[in-house]
């Protein structure tokens, strides 16, 4: 093999060895294996010479047999150093590039390609690769294409060293021999050929002659590369990363069973038990990933931690919330009404108020109907109505009681974030429900009151609006439960006090209070059978007579509804189940006489009402949420100094109205007889019973005038009438609410006469038909009538 190199300088016939992949750059010491006919003898024709080779890679590596136009111009020349024969009839060569070259023809010559080549000056000297020193390079002043050049090269070494630090796959000796060139068509041959290219890019290379724009060229083809590199890195990391995760959380959890089951503990752990849970329940989509989530969290902290019993407790109300059970409704309105009338005596208007309301729900299809909201006092049947129609139309029954609340948070649960946080009483409602639409009784929305924590009538605004409850949101669960199903029944005891936003949405149904008639009837046919039943006897061995049933109702009894006379008779049946059990008696009858063994004495033995008239003693009529009731009201003359004294829990506003009474008396003191200066050597008390109760309003204007009026002139009140209304200085009698009830309370105490203001005469016509016929109502409009009426003539 000679040993030199031999540098062609005019044009030259060489064979050809087309290469398929692969591209050889001058200066550049190469293996190539050869198996190709057109391949061999083209190197044992150059071996018969000089061992020169003209080397080109084909256009389309993939063709065995190309033709002339297949193979690229610019190829390299180079000399091959060492031949080989491989079993298999195969050859690898050892080449060494010498310079470029471009092919002017290829000649086919039996059974290689010959090519007419014109061959390029190498760029270096190729006896002294090291491009240096032997003439000290003179120095040359710096231009800017210089600079620039110098600025291109230095670029694409830092390219390198780049693509070498994240490849890691070149020897430290490659980087240094390439750092060293200071050559810049040398530099890129020699980083074109280390860099693993593609065969087109090195190609690209190879045909670029001009150093600068060869430079600039690998530039852009090393940017390329470097991107394409450090995204691959980013992702194999991630790869990584997610592979050692995954290994490392099997490992940890295999470990942790591995150490329940050496402890004697349950190997399903809580996560796996909710996992499992995942499964099988059918839950809304968010609900699922919600959970998930959660589940994710339980895992990765340690399970004494206080933090696991948080998660866990979040998880079951997740899972314990009825997100898409519903009750299959039954609106049959002939069942509705049976089962209302089955439960329920009397209240023929609200049955049918019910039963309308539900037509109208039930044609309209759209839960827009307004909300129904029952009106009454306490023990009138509200609640169980409510029930009633539940049972009726076959949807569970759910209730939240809301007297007393004055946070948001007790409607709509506290955020998570809180220690001790729940669910606010609609989801905690609904949970026990097990339904998405059941019957929802919210208690006694009047009672709601406001503070700076909150407004619960907004959240309550929000429960009912059908254009919002769809996607309800409780504080603690987080998500959004659709409400939009639930058939909602309000109920109050004073519609005055419900928030005006709420009741302009409901449709009031009021409920009167019972008479004792009613009450009877009510007894009769329902309590006894309920507390016979709760008690286990049987109307056999416990009767109750109708004498002692109208006892309990007169004497031991005072209210506006049921609930006192189903606690008595409740008390007399597990008596009497006590009596029956210890002494053997097979049976029992509550009668007027034997009453007070079980009960006690009556607790009211005569009306409140006076029994004749009296002097300084006035009744009047007070309204409470919890029903009426009547007010006997007593005024004495005390040696004093003009004091008016007033006791028996007076509010601001009755003060007043007492104070406004005792003016008028002393403007008209000539019209009722009085000495002038009566108040100067007097005191007068005013004293109201029931001390301990707070009292306020106006309406007892009328009544502590005339009460005031019958001590000073020594006149008799009669004991029959019964008064309300509010006095003006001027001895007018202004209108007052509750008269409904307040009359109510005179009748169930047997007052005969009702003086009332003019202009609450309206109101007349709600009243109870009953009490209409049994009362005589006189309107009034000023103090004189009420004298004219009120005192014993
Ligand atoms: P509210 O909710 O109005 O305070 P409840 O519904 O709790 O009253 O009623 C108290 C008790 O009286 C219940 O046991 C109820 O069944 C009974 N009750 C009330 N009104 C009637 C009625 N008209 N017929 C039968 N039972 C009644």
């Amino acid at each position: 093999m000679p040993e030199e190199l031999k540098i062609l300088d005019e044009k030259t016939d060489l064979p050809l060895l087309p290469l398929r992949g692969i591209v050889v750059f001058p200066t550049i010491i190469m293996n190539i294996d050869i198996g190709r006919e057109i391949s061999i003898a083209a190197v044992e024709e150059a071996m018969l010479h000089d061992h020169l080779i003209m080397l080109s890679a084909q256009k389309d590596p993939s063709i065995e047999n190309p033709s002339p136009s297949q193979i690229n111009k610019m190829g390299t020349v180079a000399q091959i150093r060492h031949v080989m024969k491989l079993p298999g009839g195969t050859m690898r060569i050892v080449v060494e590039g010498i310079q470029r070259a471009s092919i002017e023809s290829l000649n086919k010559k039996k059974a290689y390609f010959e090519a007419s080549i014109i061959p390029y000056q190498p760029e270096i000297d190729l006896y002294d690769k090291q491009d240096d020193k032997v003439d000290a390079p003179v120095e040359e002043p710096d231009t800017p294409e210089k600079l620039n050049h110098e600025a291109l090269m230095r670029a694409v070494v830092h390219q390198f060293e780049e693509w070498v630090k994240l490849r890691k796959k070149i020897p430290a000796e490659a980087l240094i021999s390439v750092v060293m060139v200071e050559n810049s068509g040398h530099l890129c041959d020699m980083i074109a050929s280390h860099v693993d290219l593609k065969a087109e890019d090195r190609q690209i290379i190879l045909e670029i002659l001009d150093p600068i724009k060869r430079l600039e060229k690998l530039y852009t083809i090393l940017t390329r590369e470097l991107q394409i590199l450090n995204i691959e890195k980013k992702i194999n990391n991630r790869v990584q990363k997610q592979i050692e995760k995954v290994q490392k959380d099997y490992y940890l959890r295999e470990q942790m069973k591995a150490i329940r089951k050496e402890l004697g503990e349950d190997t399903a752990s809580e996560s796996d038990n909710y996992r499992e849970r995942l499964q099988d329940e059918d839950l809304p989509e968010l609900v699922k990933k919600t959970i998930e989530k959660e589940i994710n969290r339980l895992e990765k902290i340690p399970p004494a931690s206080a933090e696991t019993g948080v998660i866990s407790t979040y998880i079951d109300w997740l899972f314990s919330l009825p997100w898409n059970k519903l009750d299959k409704e039954r609106l049959d309105l002939a069942r509705v009404e049976k089962t209302l009338n089955h439960d329920h005596c009397g209240l023929t208007k609200v049955k049918e108020r019910i039963l309308e309301y539900l037509a109208v729900r039930k044609l309209s299809h759209e839960n827009k109907a307004p909300i129904i909201c029952l009106v009454g006092p306490p023990g009138v049947g509200k609640t169980s109505l409510a029930s009633s129609i539940a049972k009726a139309t076959s949807r569970s029954f759910a209730r939240a009681s809301l007297g007393g609340i004055r946070d948001e948070a007790e409607i709509r649960g506290h955020r998570r974030t809180y220690v001790g946080a729940l669910p606010g009483q609609i989801i905690t409602a609904l949970r026990r429900a097990k339904s998405r639409n059941p019957v929802f009784l919210l208690d006694e929305i009047d009672k709601m009151a406001s503070d700076f924590r909150g407004d619960p009538t907004a959240a309550m605004l929000e429960v009912l609006d059908p254009e919002q409850n769809s996607t309800f949101t409780d504080h603690y669960i987080e998500l959004p439960f659709d409400l939009s199903q639930v058939l909602w029944i309000v109920t109050a005891n004073d519609l005055g006090a419900i928030p005006r936003p709420l009741r302009d949405r409901m449709e009031i149904v009021e409920l009167p209070s019972y008479t004792a008639e009613e009450k009877f009837e009510i007894a009769k046919k329902h309590l006894i059978k309920k507390q016979l039943n709760y008690a286990g006897l049987t109307g056999v061995q416990l009767k109750f007579s109708s004498d002692a049933l109208k006892k309990i109702i007169e004497n031991y009894t005072r209210e506006s509804g049921v609930r006192e006379l189903e606690r008595k008779i409740s008390s007399i049946c597990r008596k009497a189940a006590k009596q029956i059990v210890e002494e053997k008696q097979s049976s029992l009858k509550i009668t007027a006489k034997n009453l007070a063994d079980f009960l006690g004495r009556p607790l009211y033995t005569h009306t409140r009402a006076e029994d004749k008239p009296q002097i300084g003693v006035c009744t009047g009529m007070a309204w409470t949420s919890v029903g009426g009731d009547i007010l006997p009201t007593e005024a004495i003359i005390l040696k004093g100094k003009g004091h008016l004294i007033l006791t028996g829990q007076l509010g601001k506003v009755m003060q007043e109205s007492a104070q406004a009474g005792l003016s008028y008396i002393r403007s008209r003191y000539k019209e009722l007889g009085l000495d002038p200066k009566f108040y100067e050597k007097n005191d007068i008390h005013i004293h109201l019973p029931e001390g301990a109760i707070p009292k306020d309003g106006p309406s007892a204007g009328i009544t502590m005038a005339t009460a005031m009026i019958s001590a000073l002139t020594g006149r008799k009140v009669r004991n029959d009438v019964a008064m309300t209304g509010e006095i003006t200085l001027r001895g007018r009698v202004l209108p007052i609410g509750g008269l409904k009830e307040k009359t109510f309370a005179a009748y169930r105490e047997n007052i005969s006469t009702v003086i009332l203001p003019k202009e609450n005469e309206r109101d007349l016509e709600d009243i109870d038909p009953k009490v209409k016929e049994h009362l005589i109502f006189i309107p009034v409009e000023t103090m004189d009538e009420v004298l004219e009426h009120a005192l014993v003539k």
